[in-house]
């Protein structure tokens, strides 16, 4: 097998990183559509943590075959659900998914399978967003895309909260839900975050 430059063989991880809005999710179903073609048994999961990003989504094919991502909140979940015959797992939003995704990535590649893993690489402060790092590191293929600053107009690199139309605290927590928060793609020079509150300083060793 043949991506890019790589000879591949047996099973390897590829990763989707970047923003939000940087297109990772197109490119997954861009990448699981052509494996269809290629006649490959595909698999999809999606993290569900929130219903925003989550809902079950349809991939489909020119040749009318159509999949759907199984939704999950758990590496745990991706092993109970996993088709033993699928040539090609792919896993959108991983960063909502807990450390344990990559023992199974690294299990599935291991066992020959092509994993494909998309996520945001960086939470709202710019920091590692969860197993994210990790997983770039053990994948044989890392793509970073970037969305447009909604300020500038550059490539964006940053994920922009805004709570109220005002850029979040550093210590509002990392996985918001309820939907109070809003997103903006934005370049590292347009990227703010504002200082914790003070009570939360009082309690910083
Ligand atoms: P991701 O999975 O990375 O969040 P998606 O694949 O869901 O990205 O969405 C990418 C699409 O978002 C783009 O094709 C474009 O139509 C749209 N979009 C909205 N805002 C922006 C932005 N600031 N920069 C780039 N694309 C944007
Ligand atoms: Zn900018």
């Amino acid at each position: 097998m043949s991506v890019g430059s790589f000879q591949l063989n047996g099973g390897w991880i590829e990763v989707i990183a970047g923003v939000m809005f940087s297109g990772k999710s197109e490119e997954l179903m861009r990448r699981v559509r052509r494996a269809m073609i290629a006649r490959k048994r595909v698999q999809v999961f999606k993290s569900h943590l929130d219903d925003r990003y989550g809902g079950v989504f349809t991939v489909g094919s020119h040749d009318g075959r159509a999949i759907e991502a199984v939704p999950v909140d758990s590496s745990h979940q991706i092993s109970l659900r996993l088709d033993p015959a699928a040539q090609v797992v792919a896993i959108d939003e991983a960063q909502f998914l807990d450390t344990g995704v990559i023992k199974v990535a690294n299990e599935l590649a291991d066992r020959g399978r092509r994993v494909i893993v998309a996520g945001t690489d960086i939470d709202f402060r710019g920091e590692p967003f969860g197993a994210m790092p990790q997983l770039m590191c053990v994948a044989e293929i890392v793509d970073k895309l970037h969305a447009i600053c909604v300020m500038c107009g550059s490539p964006a690199t940053r994920n922009q909260r805004l709570i109220d139309g005002k850029p979040a605290r550093y210590d509002s927590p990392i996985v918001m839900v309820g939907g109070a928060e809003s997103y903006e793609a934005r370049c590292r020079n347009c990227h703010v975050v504002a200082p914790p509150s003070e009570q939360s300083q009082l309690f910083t060793p």
